[in-house]
């Protein structure tokens, strides 16, 4: 199989073409931007937290199907979850993709474990991760993460 058929399974197949969560979050609390300049990935990462609660997330920009179908899992995932689980999930993906020692647990990181198969292919990392990124920043007040 080529590096494309194994990355691009049905699933982010899918949510490239019909990414969720997908446009302006009207009355957002928090923003922040992702840019990945080596593949030209750039995305806007919109919450509205709803006091610890993060109730809603969208995300808005443009890339390659990884990083899209990324932010949309992401995006759906994340709903619902309070900031210290959106912490701990992204620390746990970033373990994931980067094969860092510690705690990965499919509870925690839900459809986002689709994205294992990112690891071997170092430039797709910084796509997968962008959006993540972003929500890191978003919710630690950076408004710009970049991959470099
Ligand atoms: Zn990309």
């Amino acid at each position: 199989m080529t590096e494309l058929q194994e990355l691009y399974q049905d699933v982010i197949l899918d949510h490239n073409r019909s990414p969720r969560n997908f446009g302006e979050l009207p009355n957002c609390t928090h923003r922040a931007e992702g840019f990945n300049p080596l593949c030209g990935d750039h995305l806007t990462l919109q919450l509205l937290l709803d006091g610890d609660i993060i109730s809603q997330a969208n995300f808005t920009g443009n890339g390659c199907a990884i990083s899209k179908a990324s932010a949309s899992i992401l995006t759906d995932e994340i709903k619902g979850k309070t900031v210290d689980q959106a912490n701990e999930m992204f620390n746990q993906f970033h373990r994931l993709v980067m094969q860092e020692p510690g705690e990965i647990s499919e509870e925690t990181l839900g459809k986002t474990m689709i994205f294992e198969g990112v690891k071997d292919y170092p430039a797709r990392v910084k796509c997968a991760t962008l959006a993540w990124h972003a929500l890191n920043g978003a919710l630690n007040g950076q408004t710009l993460s970049t991959t470099e």
